[in-house]
C-alpha cells in the first residue's frame, strides 16, 4: 500500500500568493482598465551585472570546445567561487573560513529547506514569527511541528513573537529549543538584529547545546554599522550556527540560481550512542548524494560579482532598490503611517492603520489606489495588523505608488 507522507495535509494550502492572485483577477473583472502597481513582488526586477553577464558569455564558450567543456563538477562548488566567497564575505572581515566549510547550491530556498534532514525529527524548533514560511513548512512536512491548532500556530514549534512592541528582536524561549532558524535582515519585516541582539542568541545557543540556523538572503542590503553582515562575526558562533547566503537579492540572480551554505566543522550535534558528530559531514554526505552541483557557467556568473567592476556594479543596483526603499518609507511617514524596515533590507513593513485586519488593508489600496503589497497575516500569527511593502519595483512605478498613497489614499 502506498501510503503518503500525511504531515503534507498538516500545512494549509499556498493560501497567500493564490489569494492575493484571486482578489487582482475579481477587482480586474469589474474595473479593466485599472492601472495596478505591484508592490508585492518578492523577487528583483534589474538586469544581471555587466561582468556577470560578461563571465557566463565566457562560460558558454568554453563549453562549447571539447578542451575547455565541463562535465560533472565538484558537488559542493568549484574552488574558484569557493574561494572568491571566503575571502570577499569572510577572510576579509576576519572570519577564518575552510574551504571544505562552504557547499555552493542553486538557492538557498532548498538549503534552507533541506537543512533540517540532518536534525533528528524529536529536536524542538524555534522560529520567529512573521518570516519566511520556507522554515516551518519544511519542518511539517518532516513531521517535527505536530497538528495546527485553531489559533494558527503548530502545536510544537516555539514560535517567537517580532513585533513592534519588542522592537522586531525575538525574546529567548522559556523551554529549551534544539534549533533555531533566525533570519536577518528580516524577509517581511526588514528589520535586523544589533550585535547585542545576536550575541544573546549565540550564547542561548552554546549554554542550551543549540544549532542556529542563520538566513543571511539580504546581508548585501545592510547600511548600519551596528549590524553584523554574518553571525561569524559574532564570538562562539562557529560552534552553533549554520549560515545560509544566496546570490539571487545580492546581485540578481533569483532566475540564474546560485547560493551556499556555510557550515563550520565545530558545529555538531549528538548521535543516538552520545557521540559528536559534525553537521558538516553530514550536509556533505547529503549534498553529495541528493545534488549534483550547480551549473558550472552559472558559477561563473556568481564568481564575477567579486571583481571590482563586478562589486561596483552590483553595490549600483542595490542603492537603486534602497533609494525606492527610501522613497517608500518616508511616503508613509508623510502620511502619517508607522513604517519599519527599509533601512538595511528591500522591505518595509507597516502598521496598518488602527489596527485594520491586513487583509482589510490589501482591499483598501487595492480598490482605493491599485497598489498592491502583501499583508501581513501572510508570514505568520503576528504579522496580523503589518502589511508589507517591497522596494524591489521600478523606480517610475515606486514614485507613482507612493504618489498614490500620500494623495488618493483615505484614512
Ligand atoms: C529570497 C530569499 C532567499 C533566497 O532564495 P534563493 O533560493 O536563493 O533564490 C532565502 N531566504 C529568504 C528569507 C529570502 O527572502
Amino acid at each position: 500500500m502506498a501510503y503518503i507522507n500525511n504531515n503534507y495535509l498538516k500545512l494549509p494550502g499556498s493560501y497567500l500568493f493564490a489569494e492575493i492572485a484571486r482578489r487582482i483577477s475579481a477587482y480586474k473583472a469589474d474595473h479593466p482598465d485599472a492601472d495596478i502597481i505591484r508592490l508585492g513582488i518578492g523577487d528583483v526586477t534589474q538586469p544581471l551585472a555587466p561582468a556577470v553577464i560578461d563571465a557566463l558569455h565566457r562560460a558558454v564558450d568554453e563549453m562549447a570546445h571539447a578542451d575547455t567543456f565541463r562535465g560533472y563538477g565538484p558537488e559542493q562548488g568549484y574552488d574558484f567561487l569557493i574561494q572568491a566567497i571566503i575571502e570577499n564575505n569572510y577572510r576579509k572581515n576576519g572570519i577564518d573560513i575552510g574551504s571544505d566549510e562552504i557547499f555552493v547550491s542553486d538557492g538557498s530556498k532548498s538549503d534552507c529547506g533541506n537543512i533540517q534532514e540532518i536534525f533528528s525529527t524529536d529536536c524542538k524548533v524555534a522560529i520567529t514569527d512573521p518570516v519566511y514560511p520556507v522554515y516551518l513548512d519544511t519542518n511539517v512536512m518532516a513531521g517535527r511541528t505536530g497538528d495546527l491548532q485553531a489559533d494558527g500556530h503548530f502545536a510544537n514549534v516555539t514560535y517567537l513573537p517580532c513585533t513592534a512592541e519588542n522592537n522586531f528582536a525575538p525574546e529567548l524561549p522559556d523551554e529549551k529549543v534544539d534549533m533555531v532558524y533566525l533570519c536577518c535582515p528580516n524577509n517581511p519585516t526588514g528589520t535586523t538584529l544589533s550585535r547585542k541582539e545576536l550575541t544573546k542568541w549565540v550564547d542561548y545557543a552554546r549554554n542550551n547545546d543549540a544549532v542556529i540556523l542563520f538566513d543571511a538572503a539580504y546581508a548585501a542590503y545592510i547600511t548600519e554599522k551596528d549590524v553584523p553582515r554574518s553571525i561569524y562575526e559574532i564570538e562562539g558562533a562557529k560552534d552553533v550556527a549554520i549560515e545560509f547566503r544566496s546570490f539571487s537579492k545580492t546581485a540578481g540572480f533569483t532566475g540564474t540560481r546560485c547560493g551556499y551554505t556555510v557550515i563550520p566543522k565545530s558545529v555538531t550535534g549528538i548521535a543516538s550512542d552520545g557521540s559528536r558528530v559534525q553537521f558538516n559531514k553530514l550536509w556533505n554526505r547529503r549534498h553529495t548524494t541528493k545534488f549534483n552541483g550547480t551549473a558550472y557557467i552559472v558559477q561563473r556568473g556568481a564568481a564575477a560579482i567579486y571583481t571590482e567592476e563586478g562589486q561596483k556594479q552590483i553595490r549600483e543596483t542595490i542603492s537603486y532598490y534602497m533609494e525606492n526603499a527610501r522613497i517608500i518609507r518616508e511616503g508613509l511617514q508623510a502620511v502619517g503611517l508607522t513604517a519599519y524596515g527599509g533601512v538595511n533590507a528591500p522591505y518595509i513593513w507597516l502598521k496598518t492603520p488602527d489596527n485594520m485586519p491586513s487583509w482589510d488593508f490589501f482591499d483598501k489600496l487595492l480598490t482605493e489606489i491599485n497598489v498592491v503589497g502583501t499583508p501581513g497575516a501572510g508570514f505568520g500569527p503576528c504579522g496580523e495588523g503589518y502589511f508589507r511593502l517591497t522596494s524591489f519595483g521600478d523606480r517610475e512605478n515606486t514614485l507613482r505608488a507612493v504618489d498614490r498613497i500620500k494623495n488618493k489614499l483615505h484614512f
